[in-house]
Formats: structure tokens, sequence, C-alpha cells
């Protein structure tokens, strides 16, 4: 599980998050929604330590993240994957090196099985006949399945997506879902960011919408979209829905 206990981040002077509560259970999906700039990139760059929290805890599995150093720092880190708006693919790298590139890196497999499991992945994100091409030749939707796949190897339990279908054309958007769609399925622990609210809707156990720093409101999807309680929630809704 994930545990958020009372997240502060600023930077400079500028408050960003102020005092986030947050429990994610082991399996379960969770989708922030919320106005630009209300803080859903940067909590979620505290959950792996991307961003350096101000204050507050970030339990992973019982153990803060947010003050590990070192080993423990790292071990961390390896259990939560994260997928982001840009690919970030290595260029001059086959797809399957991409893939298979973090796993040897960090030791955690030799070539033959990082390429192996490598593989298997691309398979399992429809991409298994484009091993040996390079990012240039794919699609957007193909860049970020190759994306999702490279986090995947590093076997994490829990998942990060901050808006991974913002940057694709409308027709690429369904592929991508579709691979997010199995994975939460198959009972990965995963927290998306997004603003595809017909698919927080659909994929998510539950939706916390945030708003200047704060969680104001969370629930079910259906509680959260057809029944919001709070004056912002059901303004924001209002423009998006
Ligand atoms: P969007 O929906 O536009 O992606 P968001 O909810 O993800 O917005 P954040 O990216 O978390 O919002 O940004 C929240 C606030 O933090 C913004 O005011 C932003 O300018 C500020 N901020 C984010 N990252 C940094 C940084 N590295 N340095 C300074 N300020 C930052
Ligand atoms: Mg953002």
């Amino acid at each position: 599980p994930i545990q958020v206990k009372n997240l502060h981040k600023s930077f400079g002077d500028n408050e960003v998050l102020k005092g986030i509560d947050l429990e994610i259970g082991n399996g379960e999906v969770v989708a922030v929604i919320g106005p630009s700039g209300s803080g859903k990139s940067t909590l979620l760059r505290c959950l792996n330590r991307l961003e350096e929290t101000t204050s507050g805890e970030v339990l992973i599995n019982g153990e803060n993240i947010a003050a590990a150093t070192g080993n423990a720092l790292d071990r961390l880190r390896q259990k939560i994957g994260m997928v982001f708006q840009h690919f970030n693919l290595f260029p001059n790298m086959t797809v399957l090196d991409n893939v298979a590139l973090a796993p040897q890196e960090t030791k955690k497999m030799d070539r033959a099985e990082a390429r192996e499991r490598g593989k298997q992945l691309l398979e399992r994100v429809g991409l298994g006949d484009k091993a040996d091409a390079r990012p240039a030749q794919l699609s957007g939707g193909q860049k970020q399945r190759v994306a999702i796949a490279r986090a995947l190897a590093m076997r994490p339990g829990i998942m990060l997506f901050d808006e991974a279908t913002s940057a694709l054309d409308p027709e690429m958007v369904g592929e991508v879902l579709q691979v997010i769609r199995d994975l939460a399925a198959s009972g990965m622990t995963m927290v998306l960011v997004t603003h595809e609210m017909g698919f927080a809707r659909e994929v998510a156990d539950r939706v916390v919408f945030m708003a200047g720093g704060v969680v104001v409101e969370s629930g079910d999807p259906a509680t959260l979209f057809d029944n919001p309680q709070h004056e912002r929630t059901k303004d924001f809704l209002s423009k998006v829905l």
C-alpha cells in the first residue's frame, strides 16, 4: 500500500501541496483529477521521490520513501514504475534495448534474462513485432506502449501514470488506455493522473479531486462524478464533463 500523511511541498515560497492525506491499497486503482496547477504531478512525483518533499510522509509498504537514503531509497524506487506524458525513449537504442536496459543496469537481471523479459513485455503491450525498431519509427501510441513496457521491466508493484495519453493524437489514445486497463485488471496498484474523465470513471476504484494543493474530495467514481459534494468539484466537473 501507499500511505501519504500530511504531505507538504513548496517550491520557494509557493506551497503547492498543502497537507495531502491519501491511502492506496494493494491492487487499488486511483485516478487523480483536478485543474491545471492544482499539484497533481507534484504529488505523483513525491510518491517516487522524483521531487523532495517539504514535510510529511510517503509510506511505500510501510517504508517512508520521503526520508529514505542510499540502497533503501533505490530499492523503494524500483518498486514504482512511472509513465509520463512524453515518452523519453532513448532514440539511439532499439525498442527492445530500451525495455531491457534498466533491469541490467540495476543488476536485477543478466542480459539474456532482461531481453527475454523485454520481449514478453513487448508482446503484452502488443508490440512483439517492433523489438528491433527504433523509437523514431513508431507512432506516438506505440512509443507510449514501449514506455509502459519499459517501466514494467523492473517488475514494479506500483505504477504511476501522469497524463500518459495527453500528448497523443486522438486515434492513438485508445490503444494506450487498453494497456492501462489490462494492467488495472491484472491487480497492479496504480495512480493515474488523467484528464480522461470517462476512462477515470471506468477504470478507477476511487477518484481523488485535487484543487489548490489539497484533496477536496474523493470517492468511488459514480458518486464523485454524479453526486459531487463540494462546489469546487461541481465547478470543475461542469467544465470538463
Ligand atoms: P497540470 O494539470 O497543468 O499538469 P498539475 O496539477 O500537474 O497541473 P503541478 O505540475 O503539480 O500541477 O504544479 C503545481 C504548481 O507547482 C504550479 O504552480 C507549478 O508552477 C508549480 N511547480 C511545479 N513544478 C515546479 C518546479 N519544479 N519548480 C517550481 N514550481 C513548480
Ligand atoms: Mg501535471
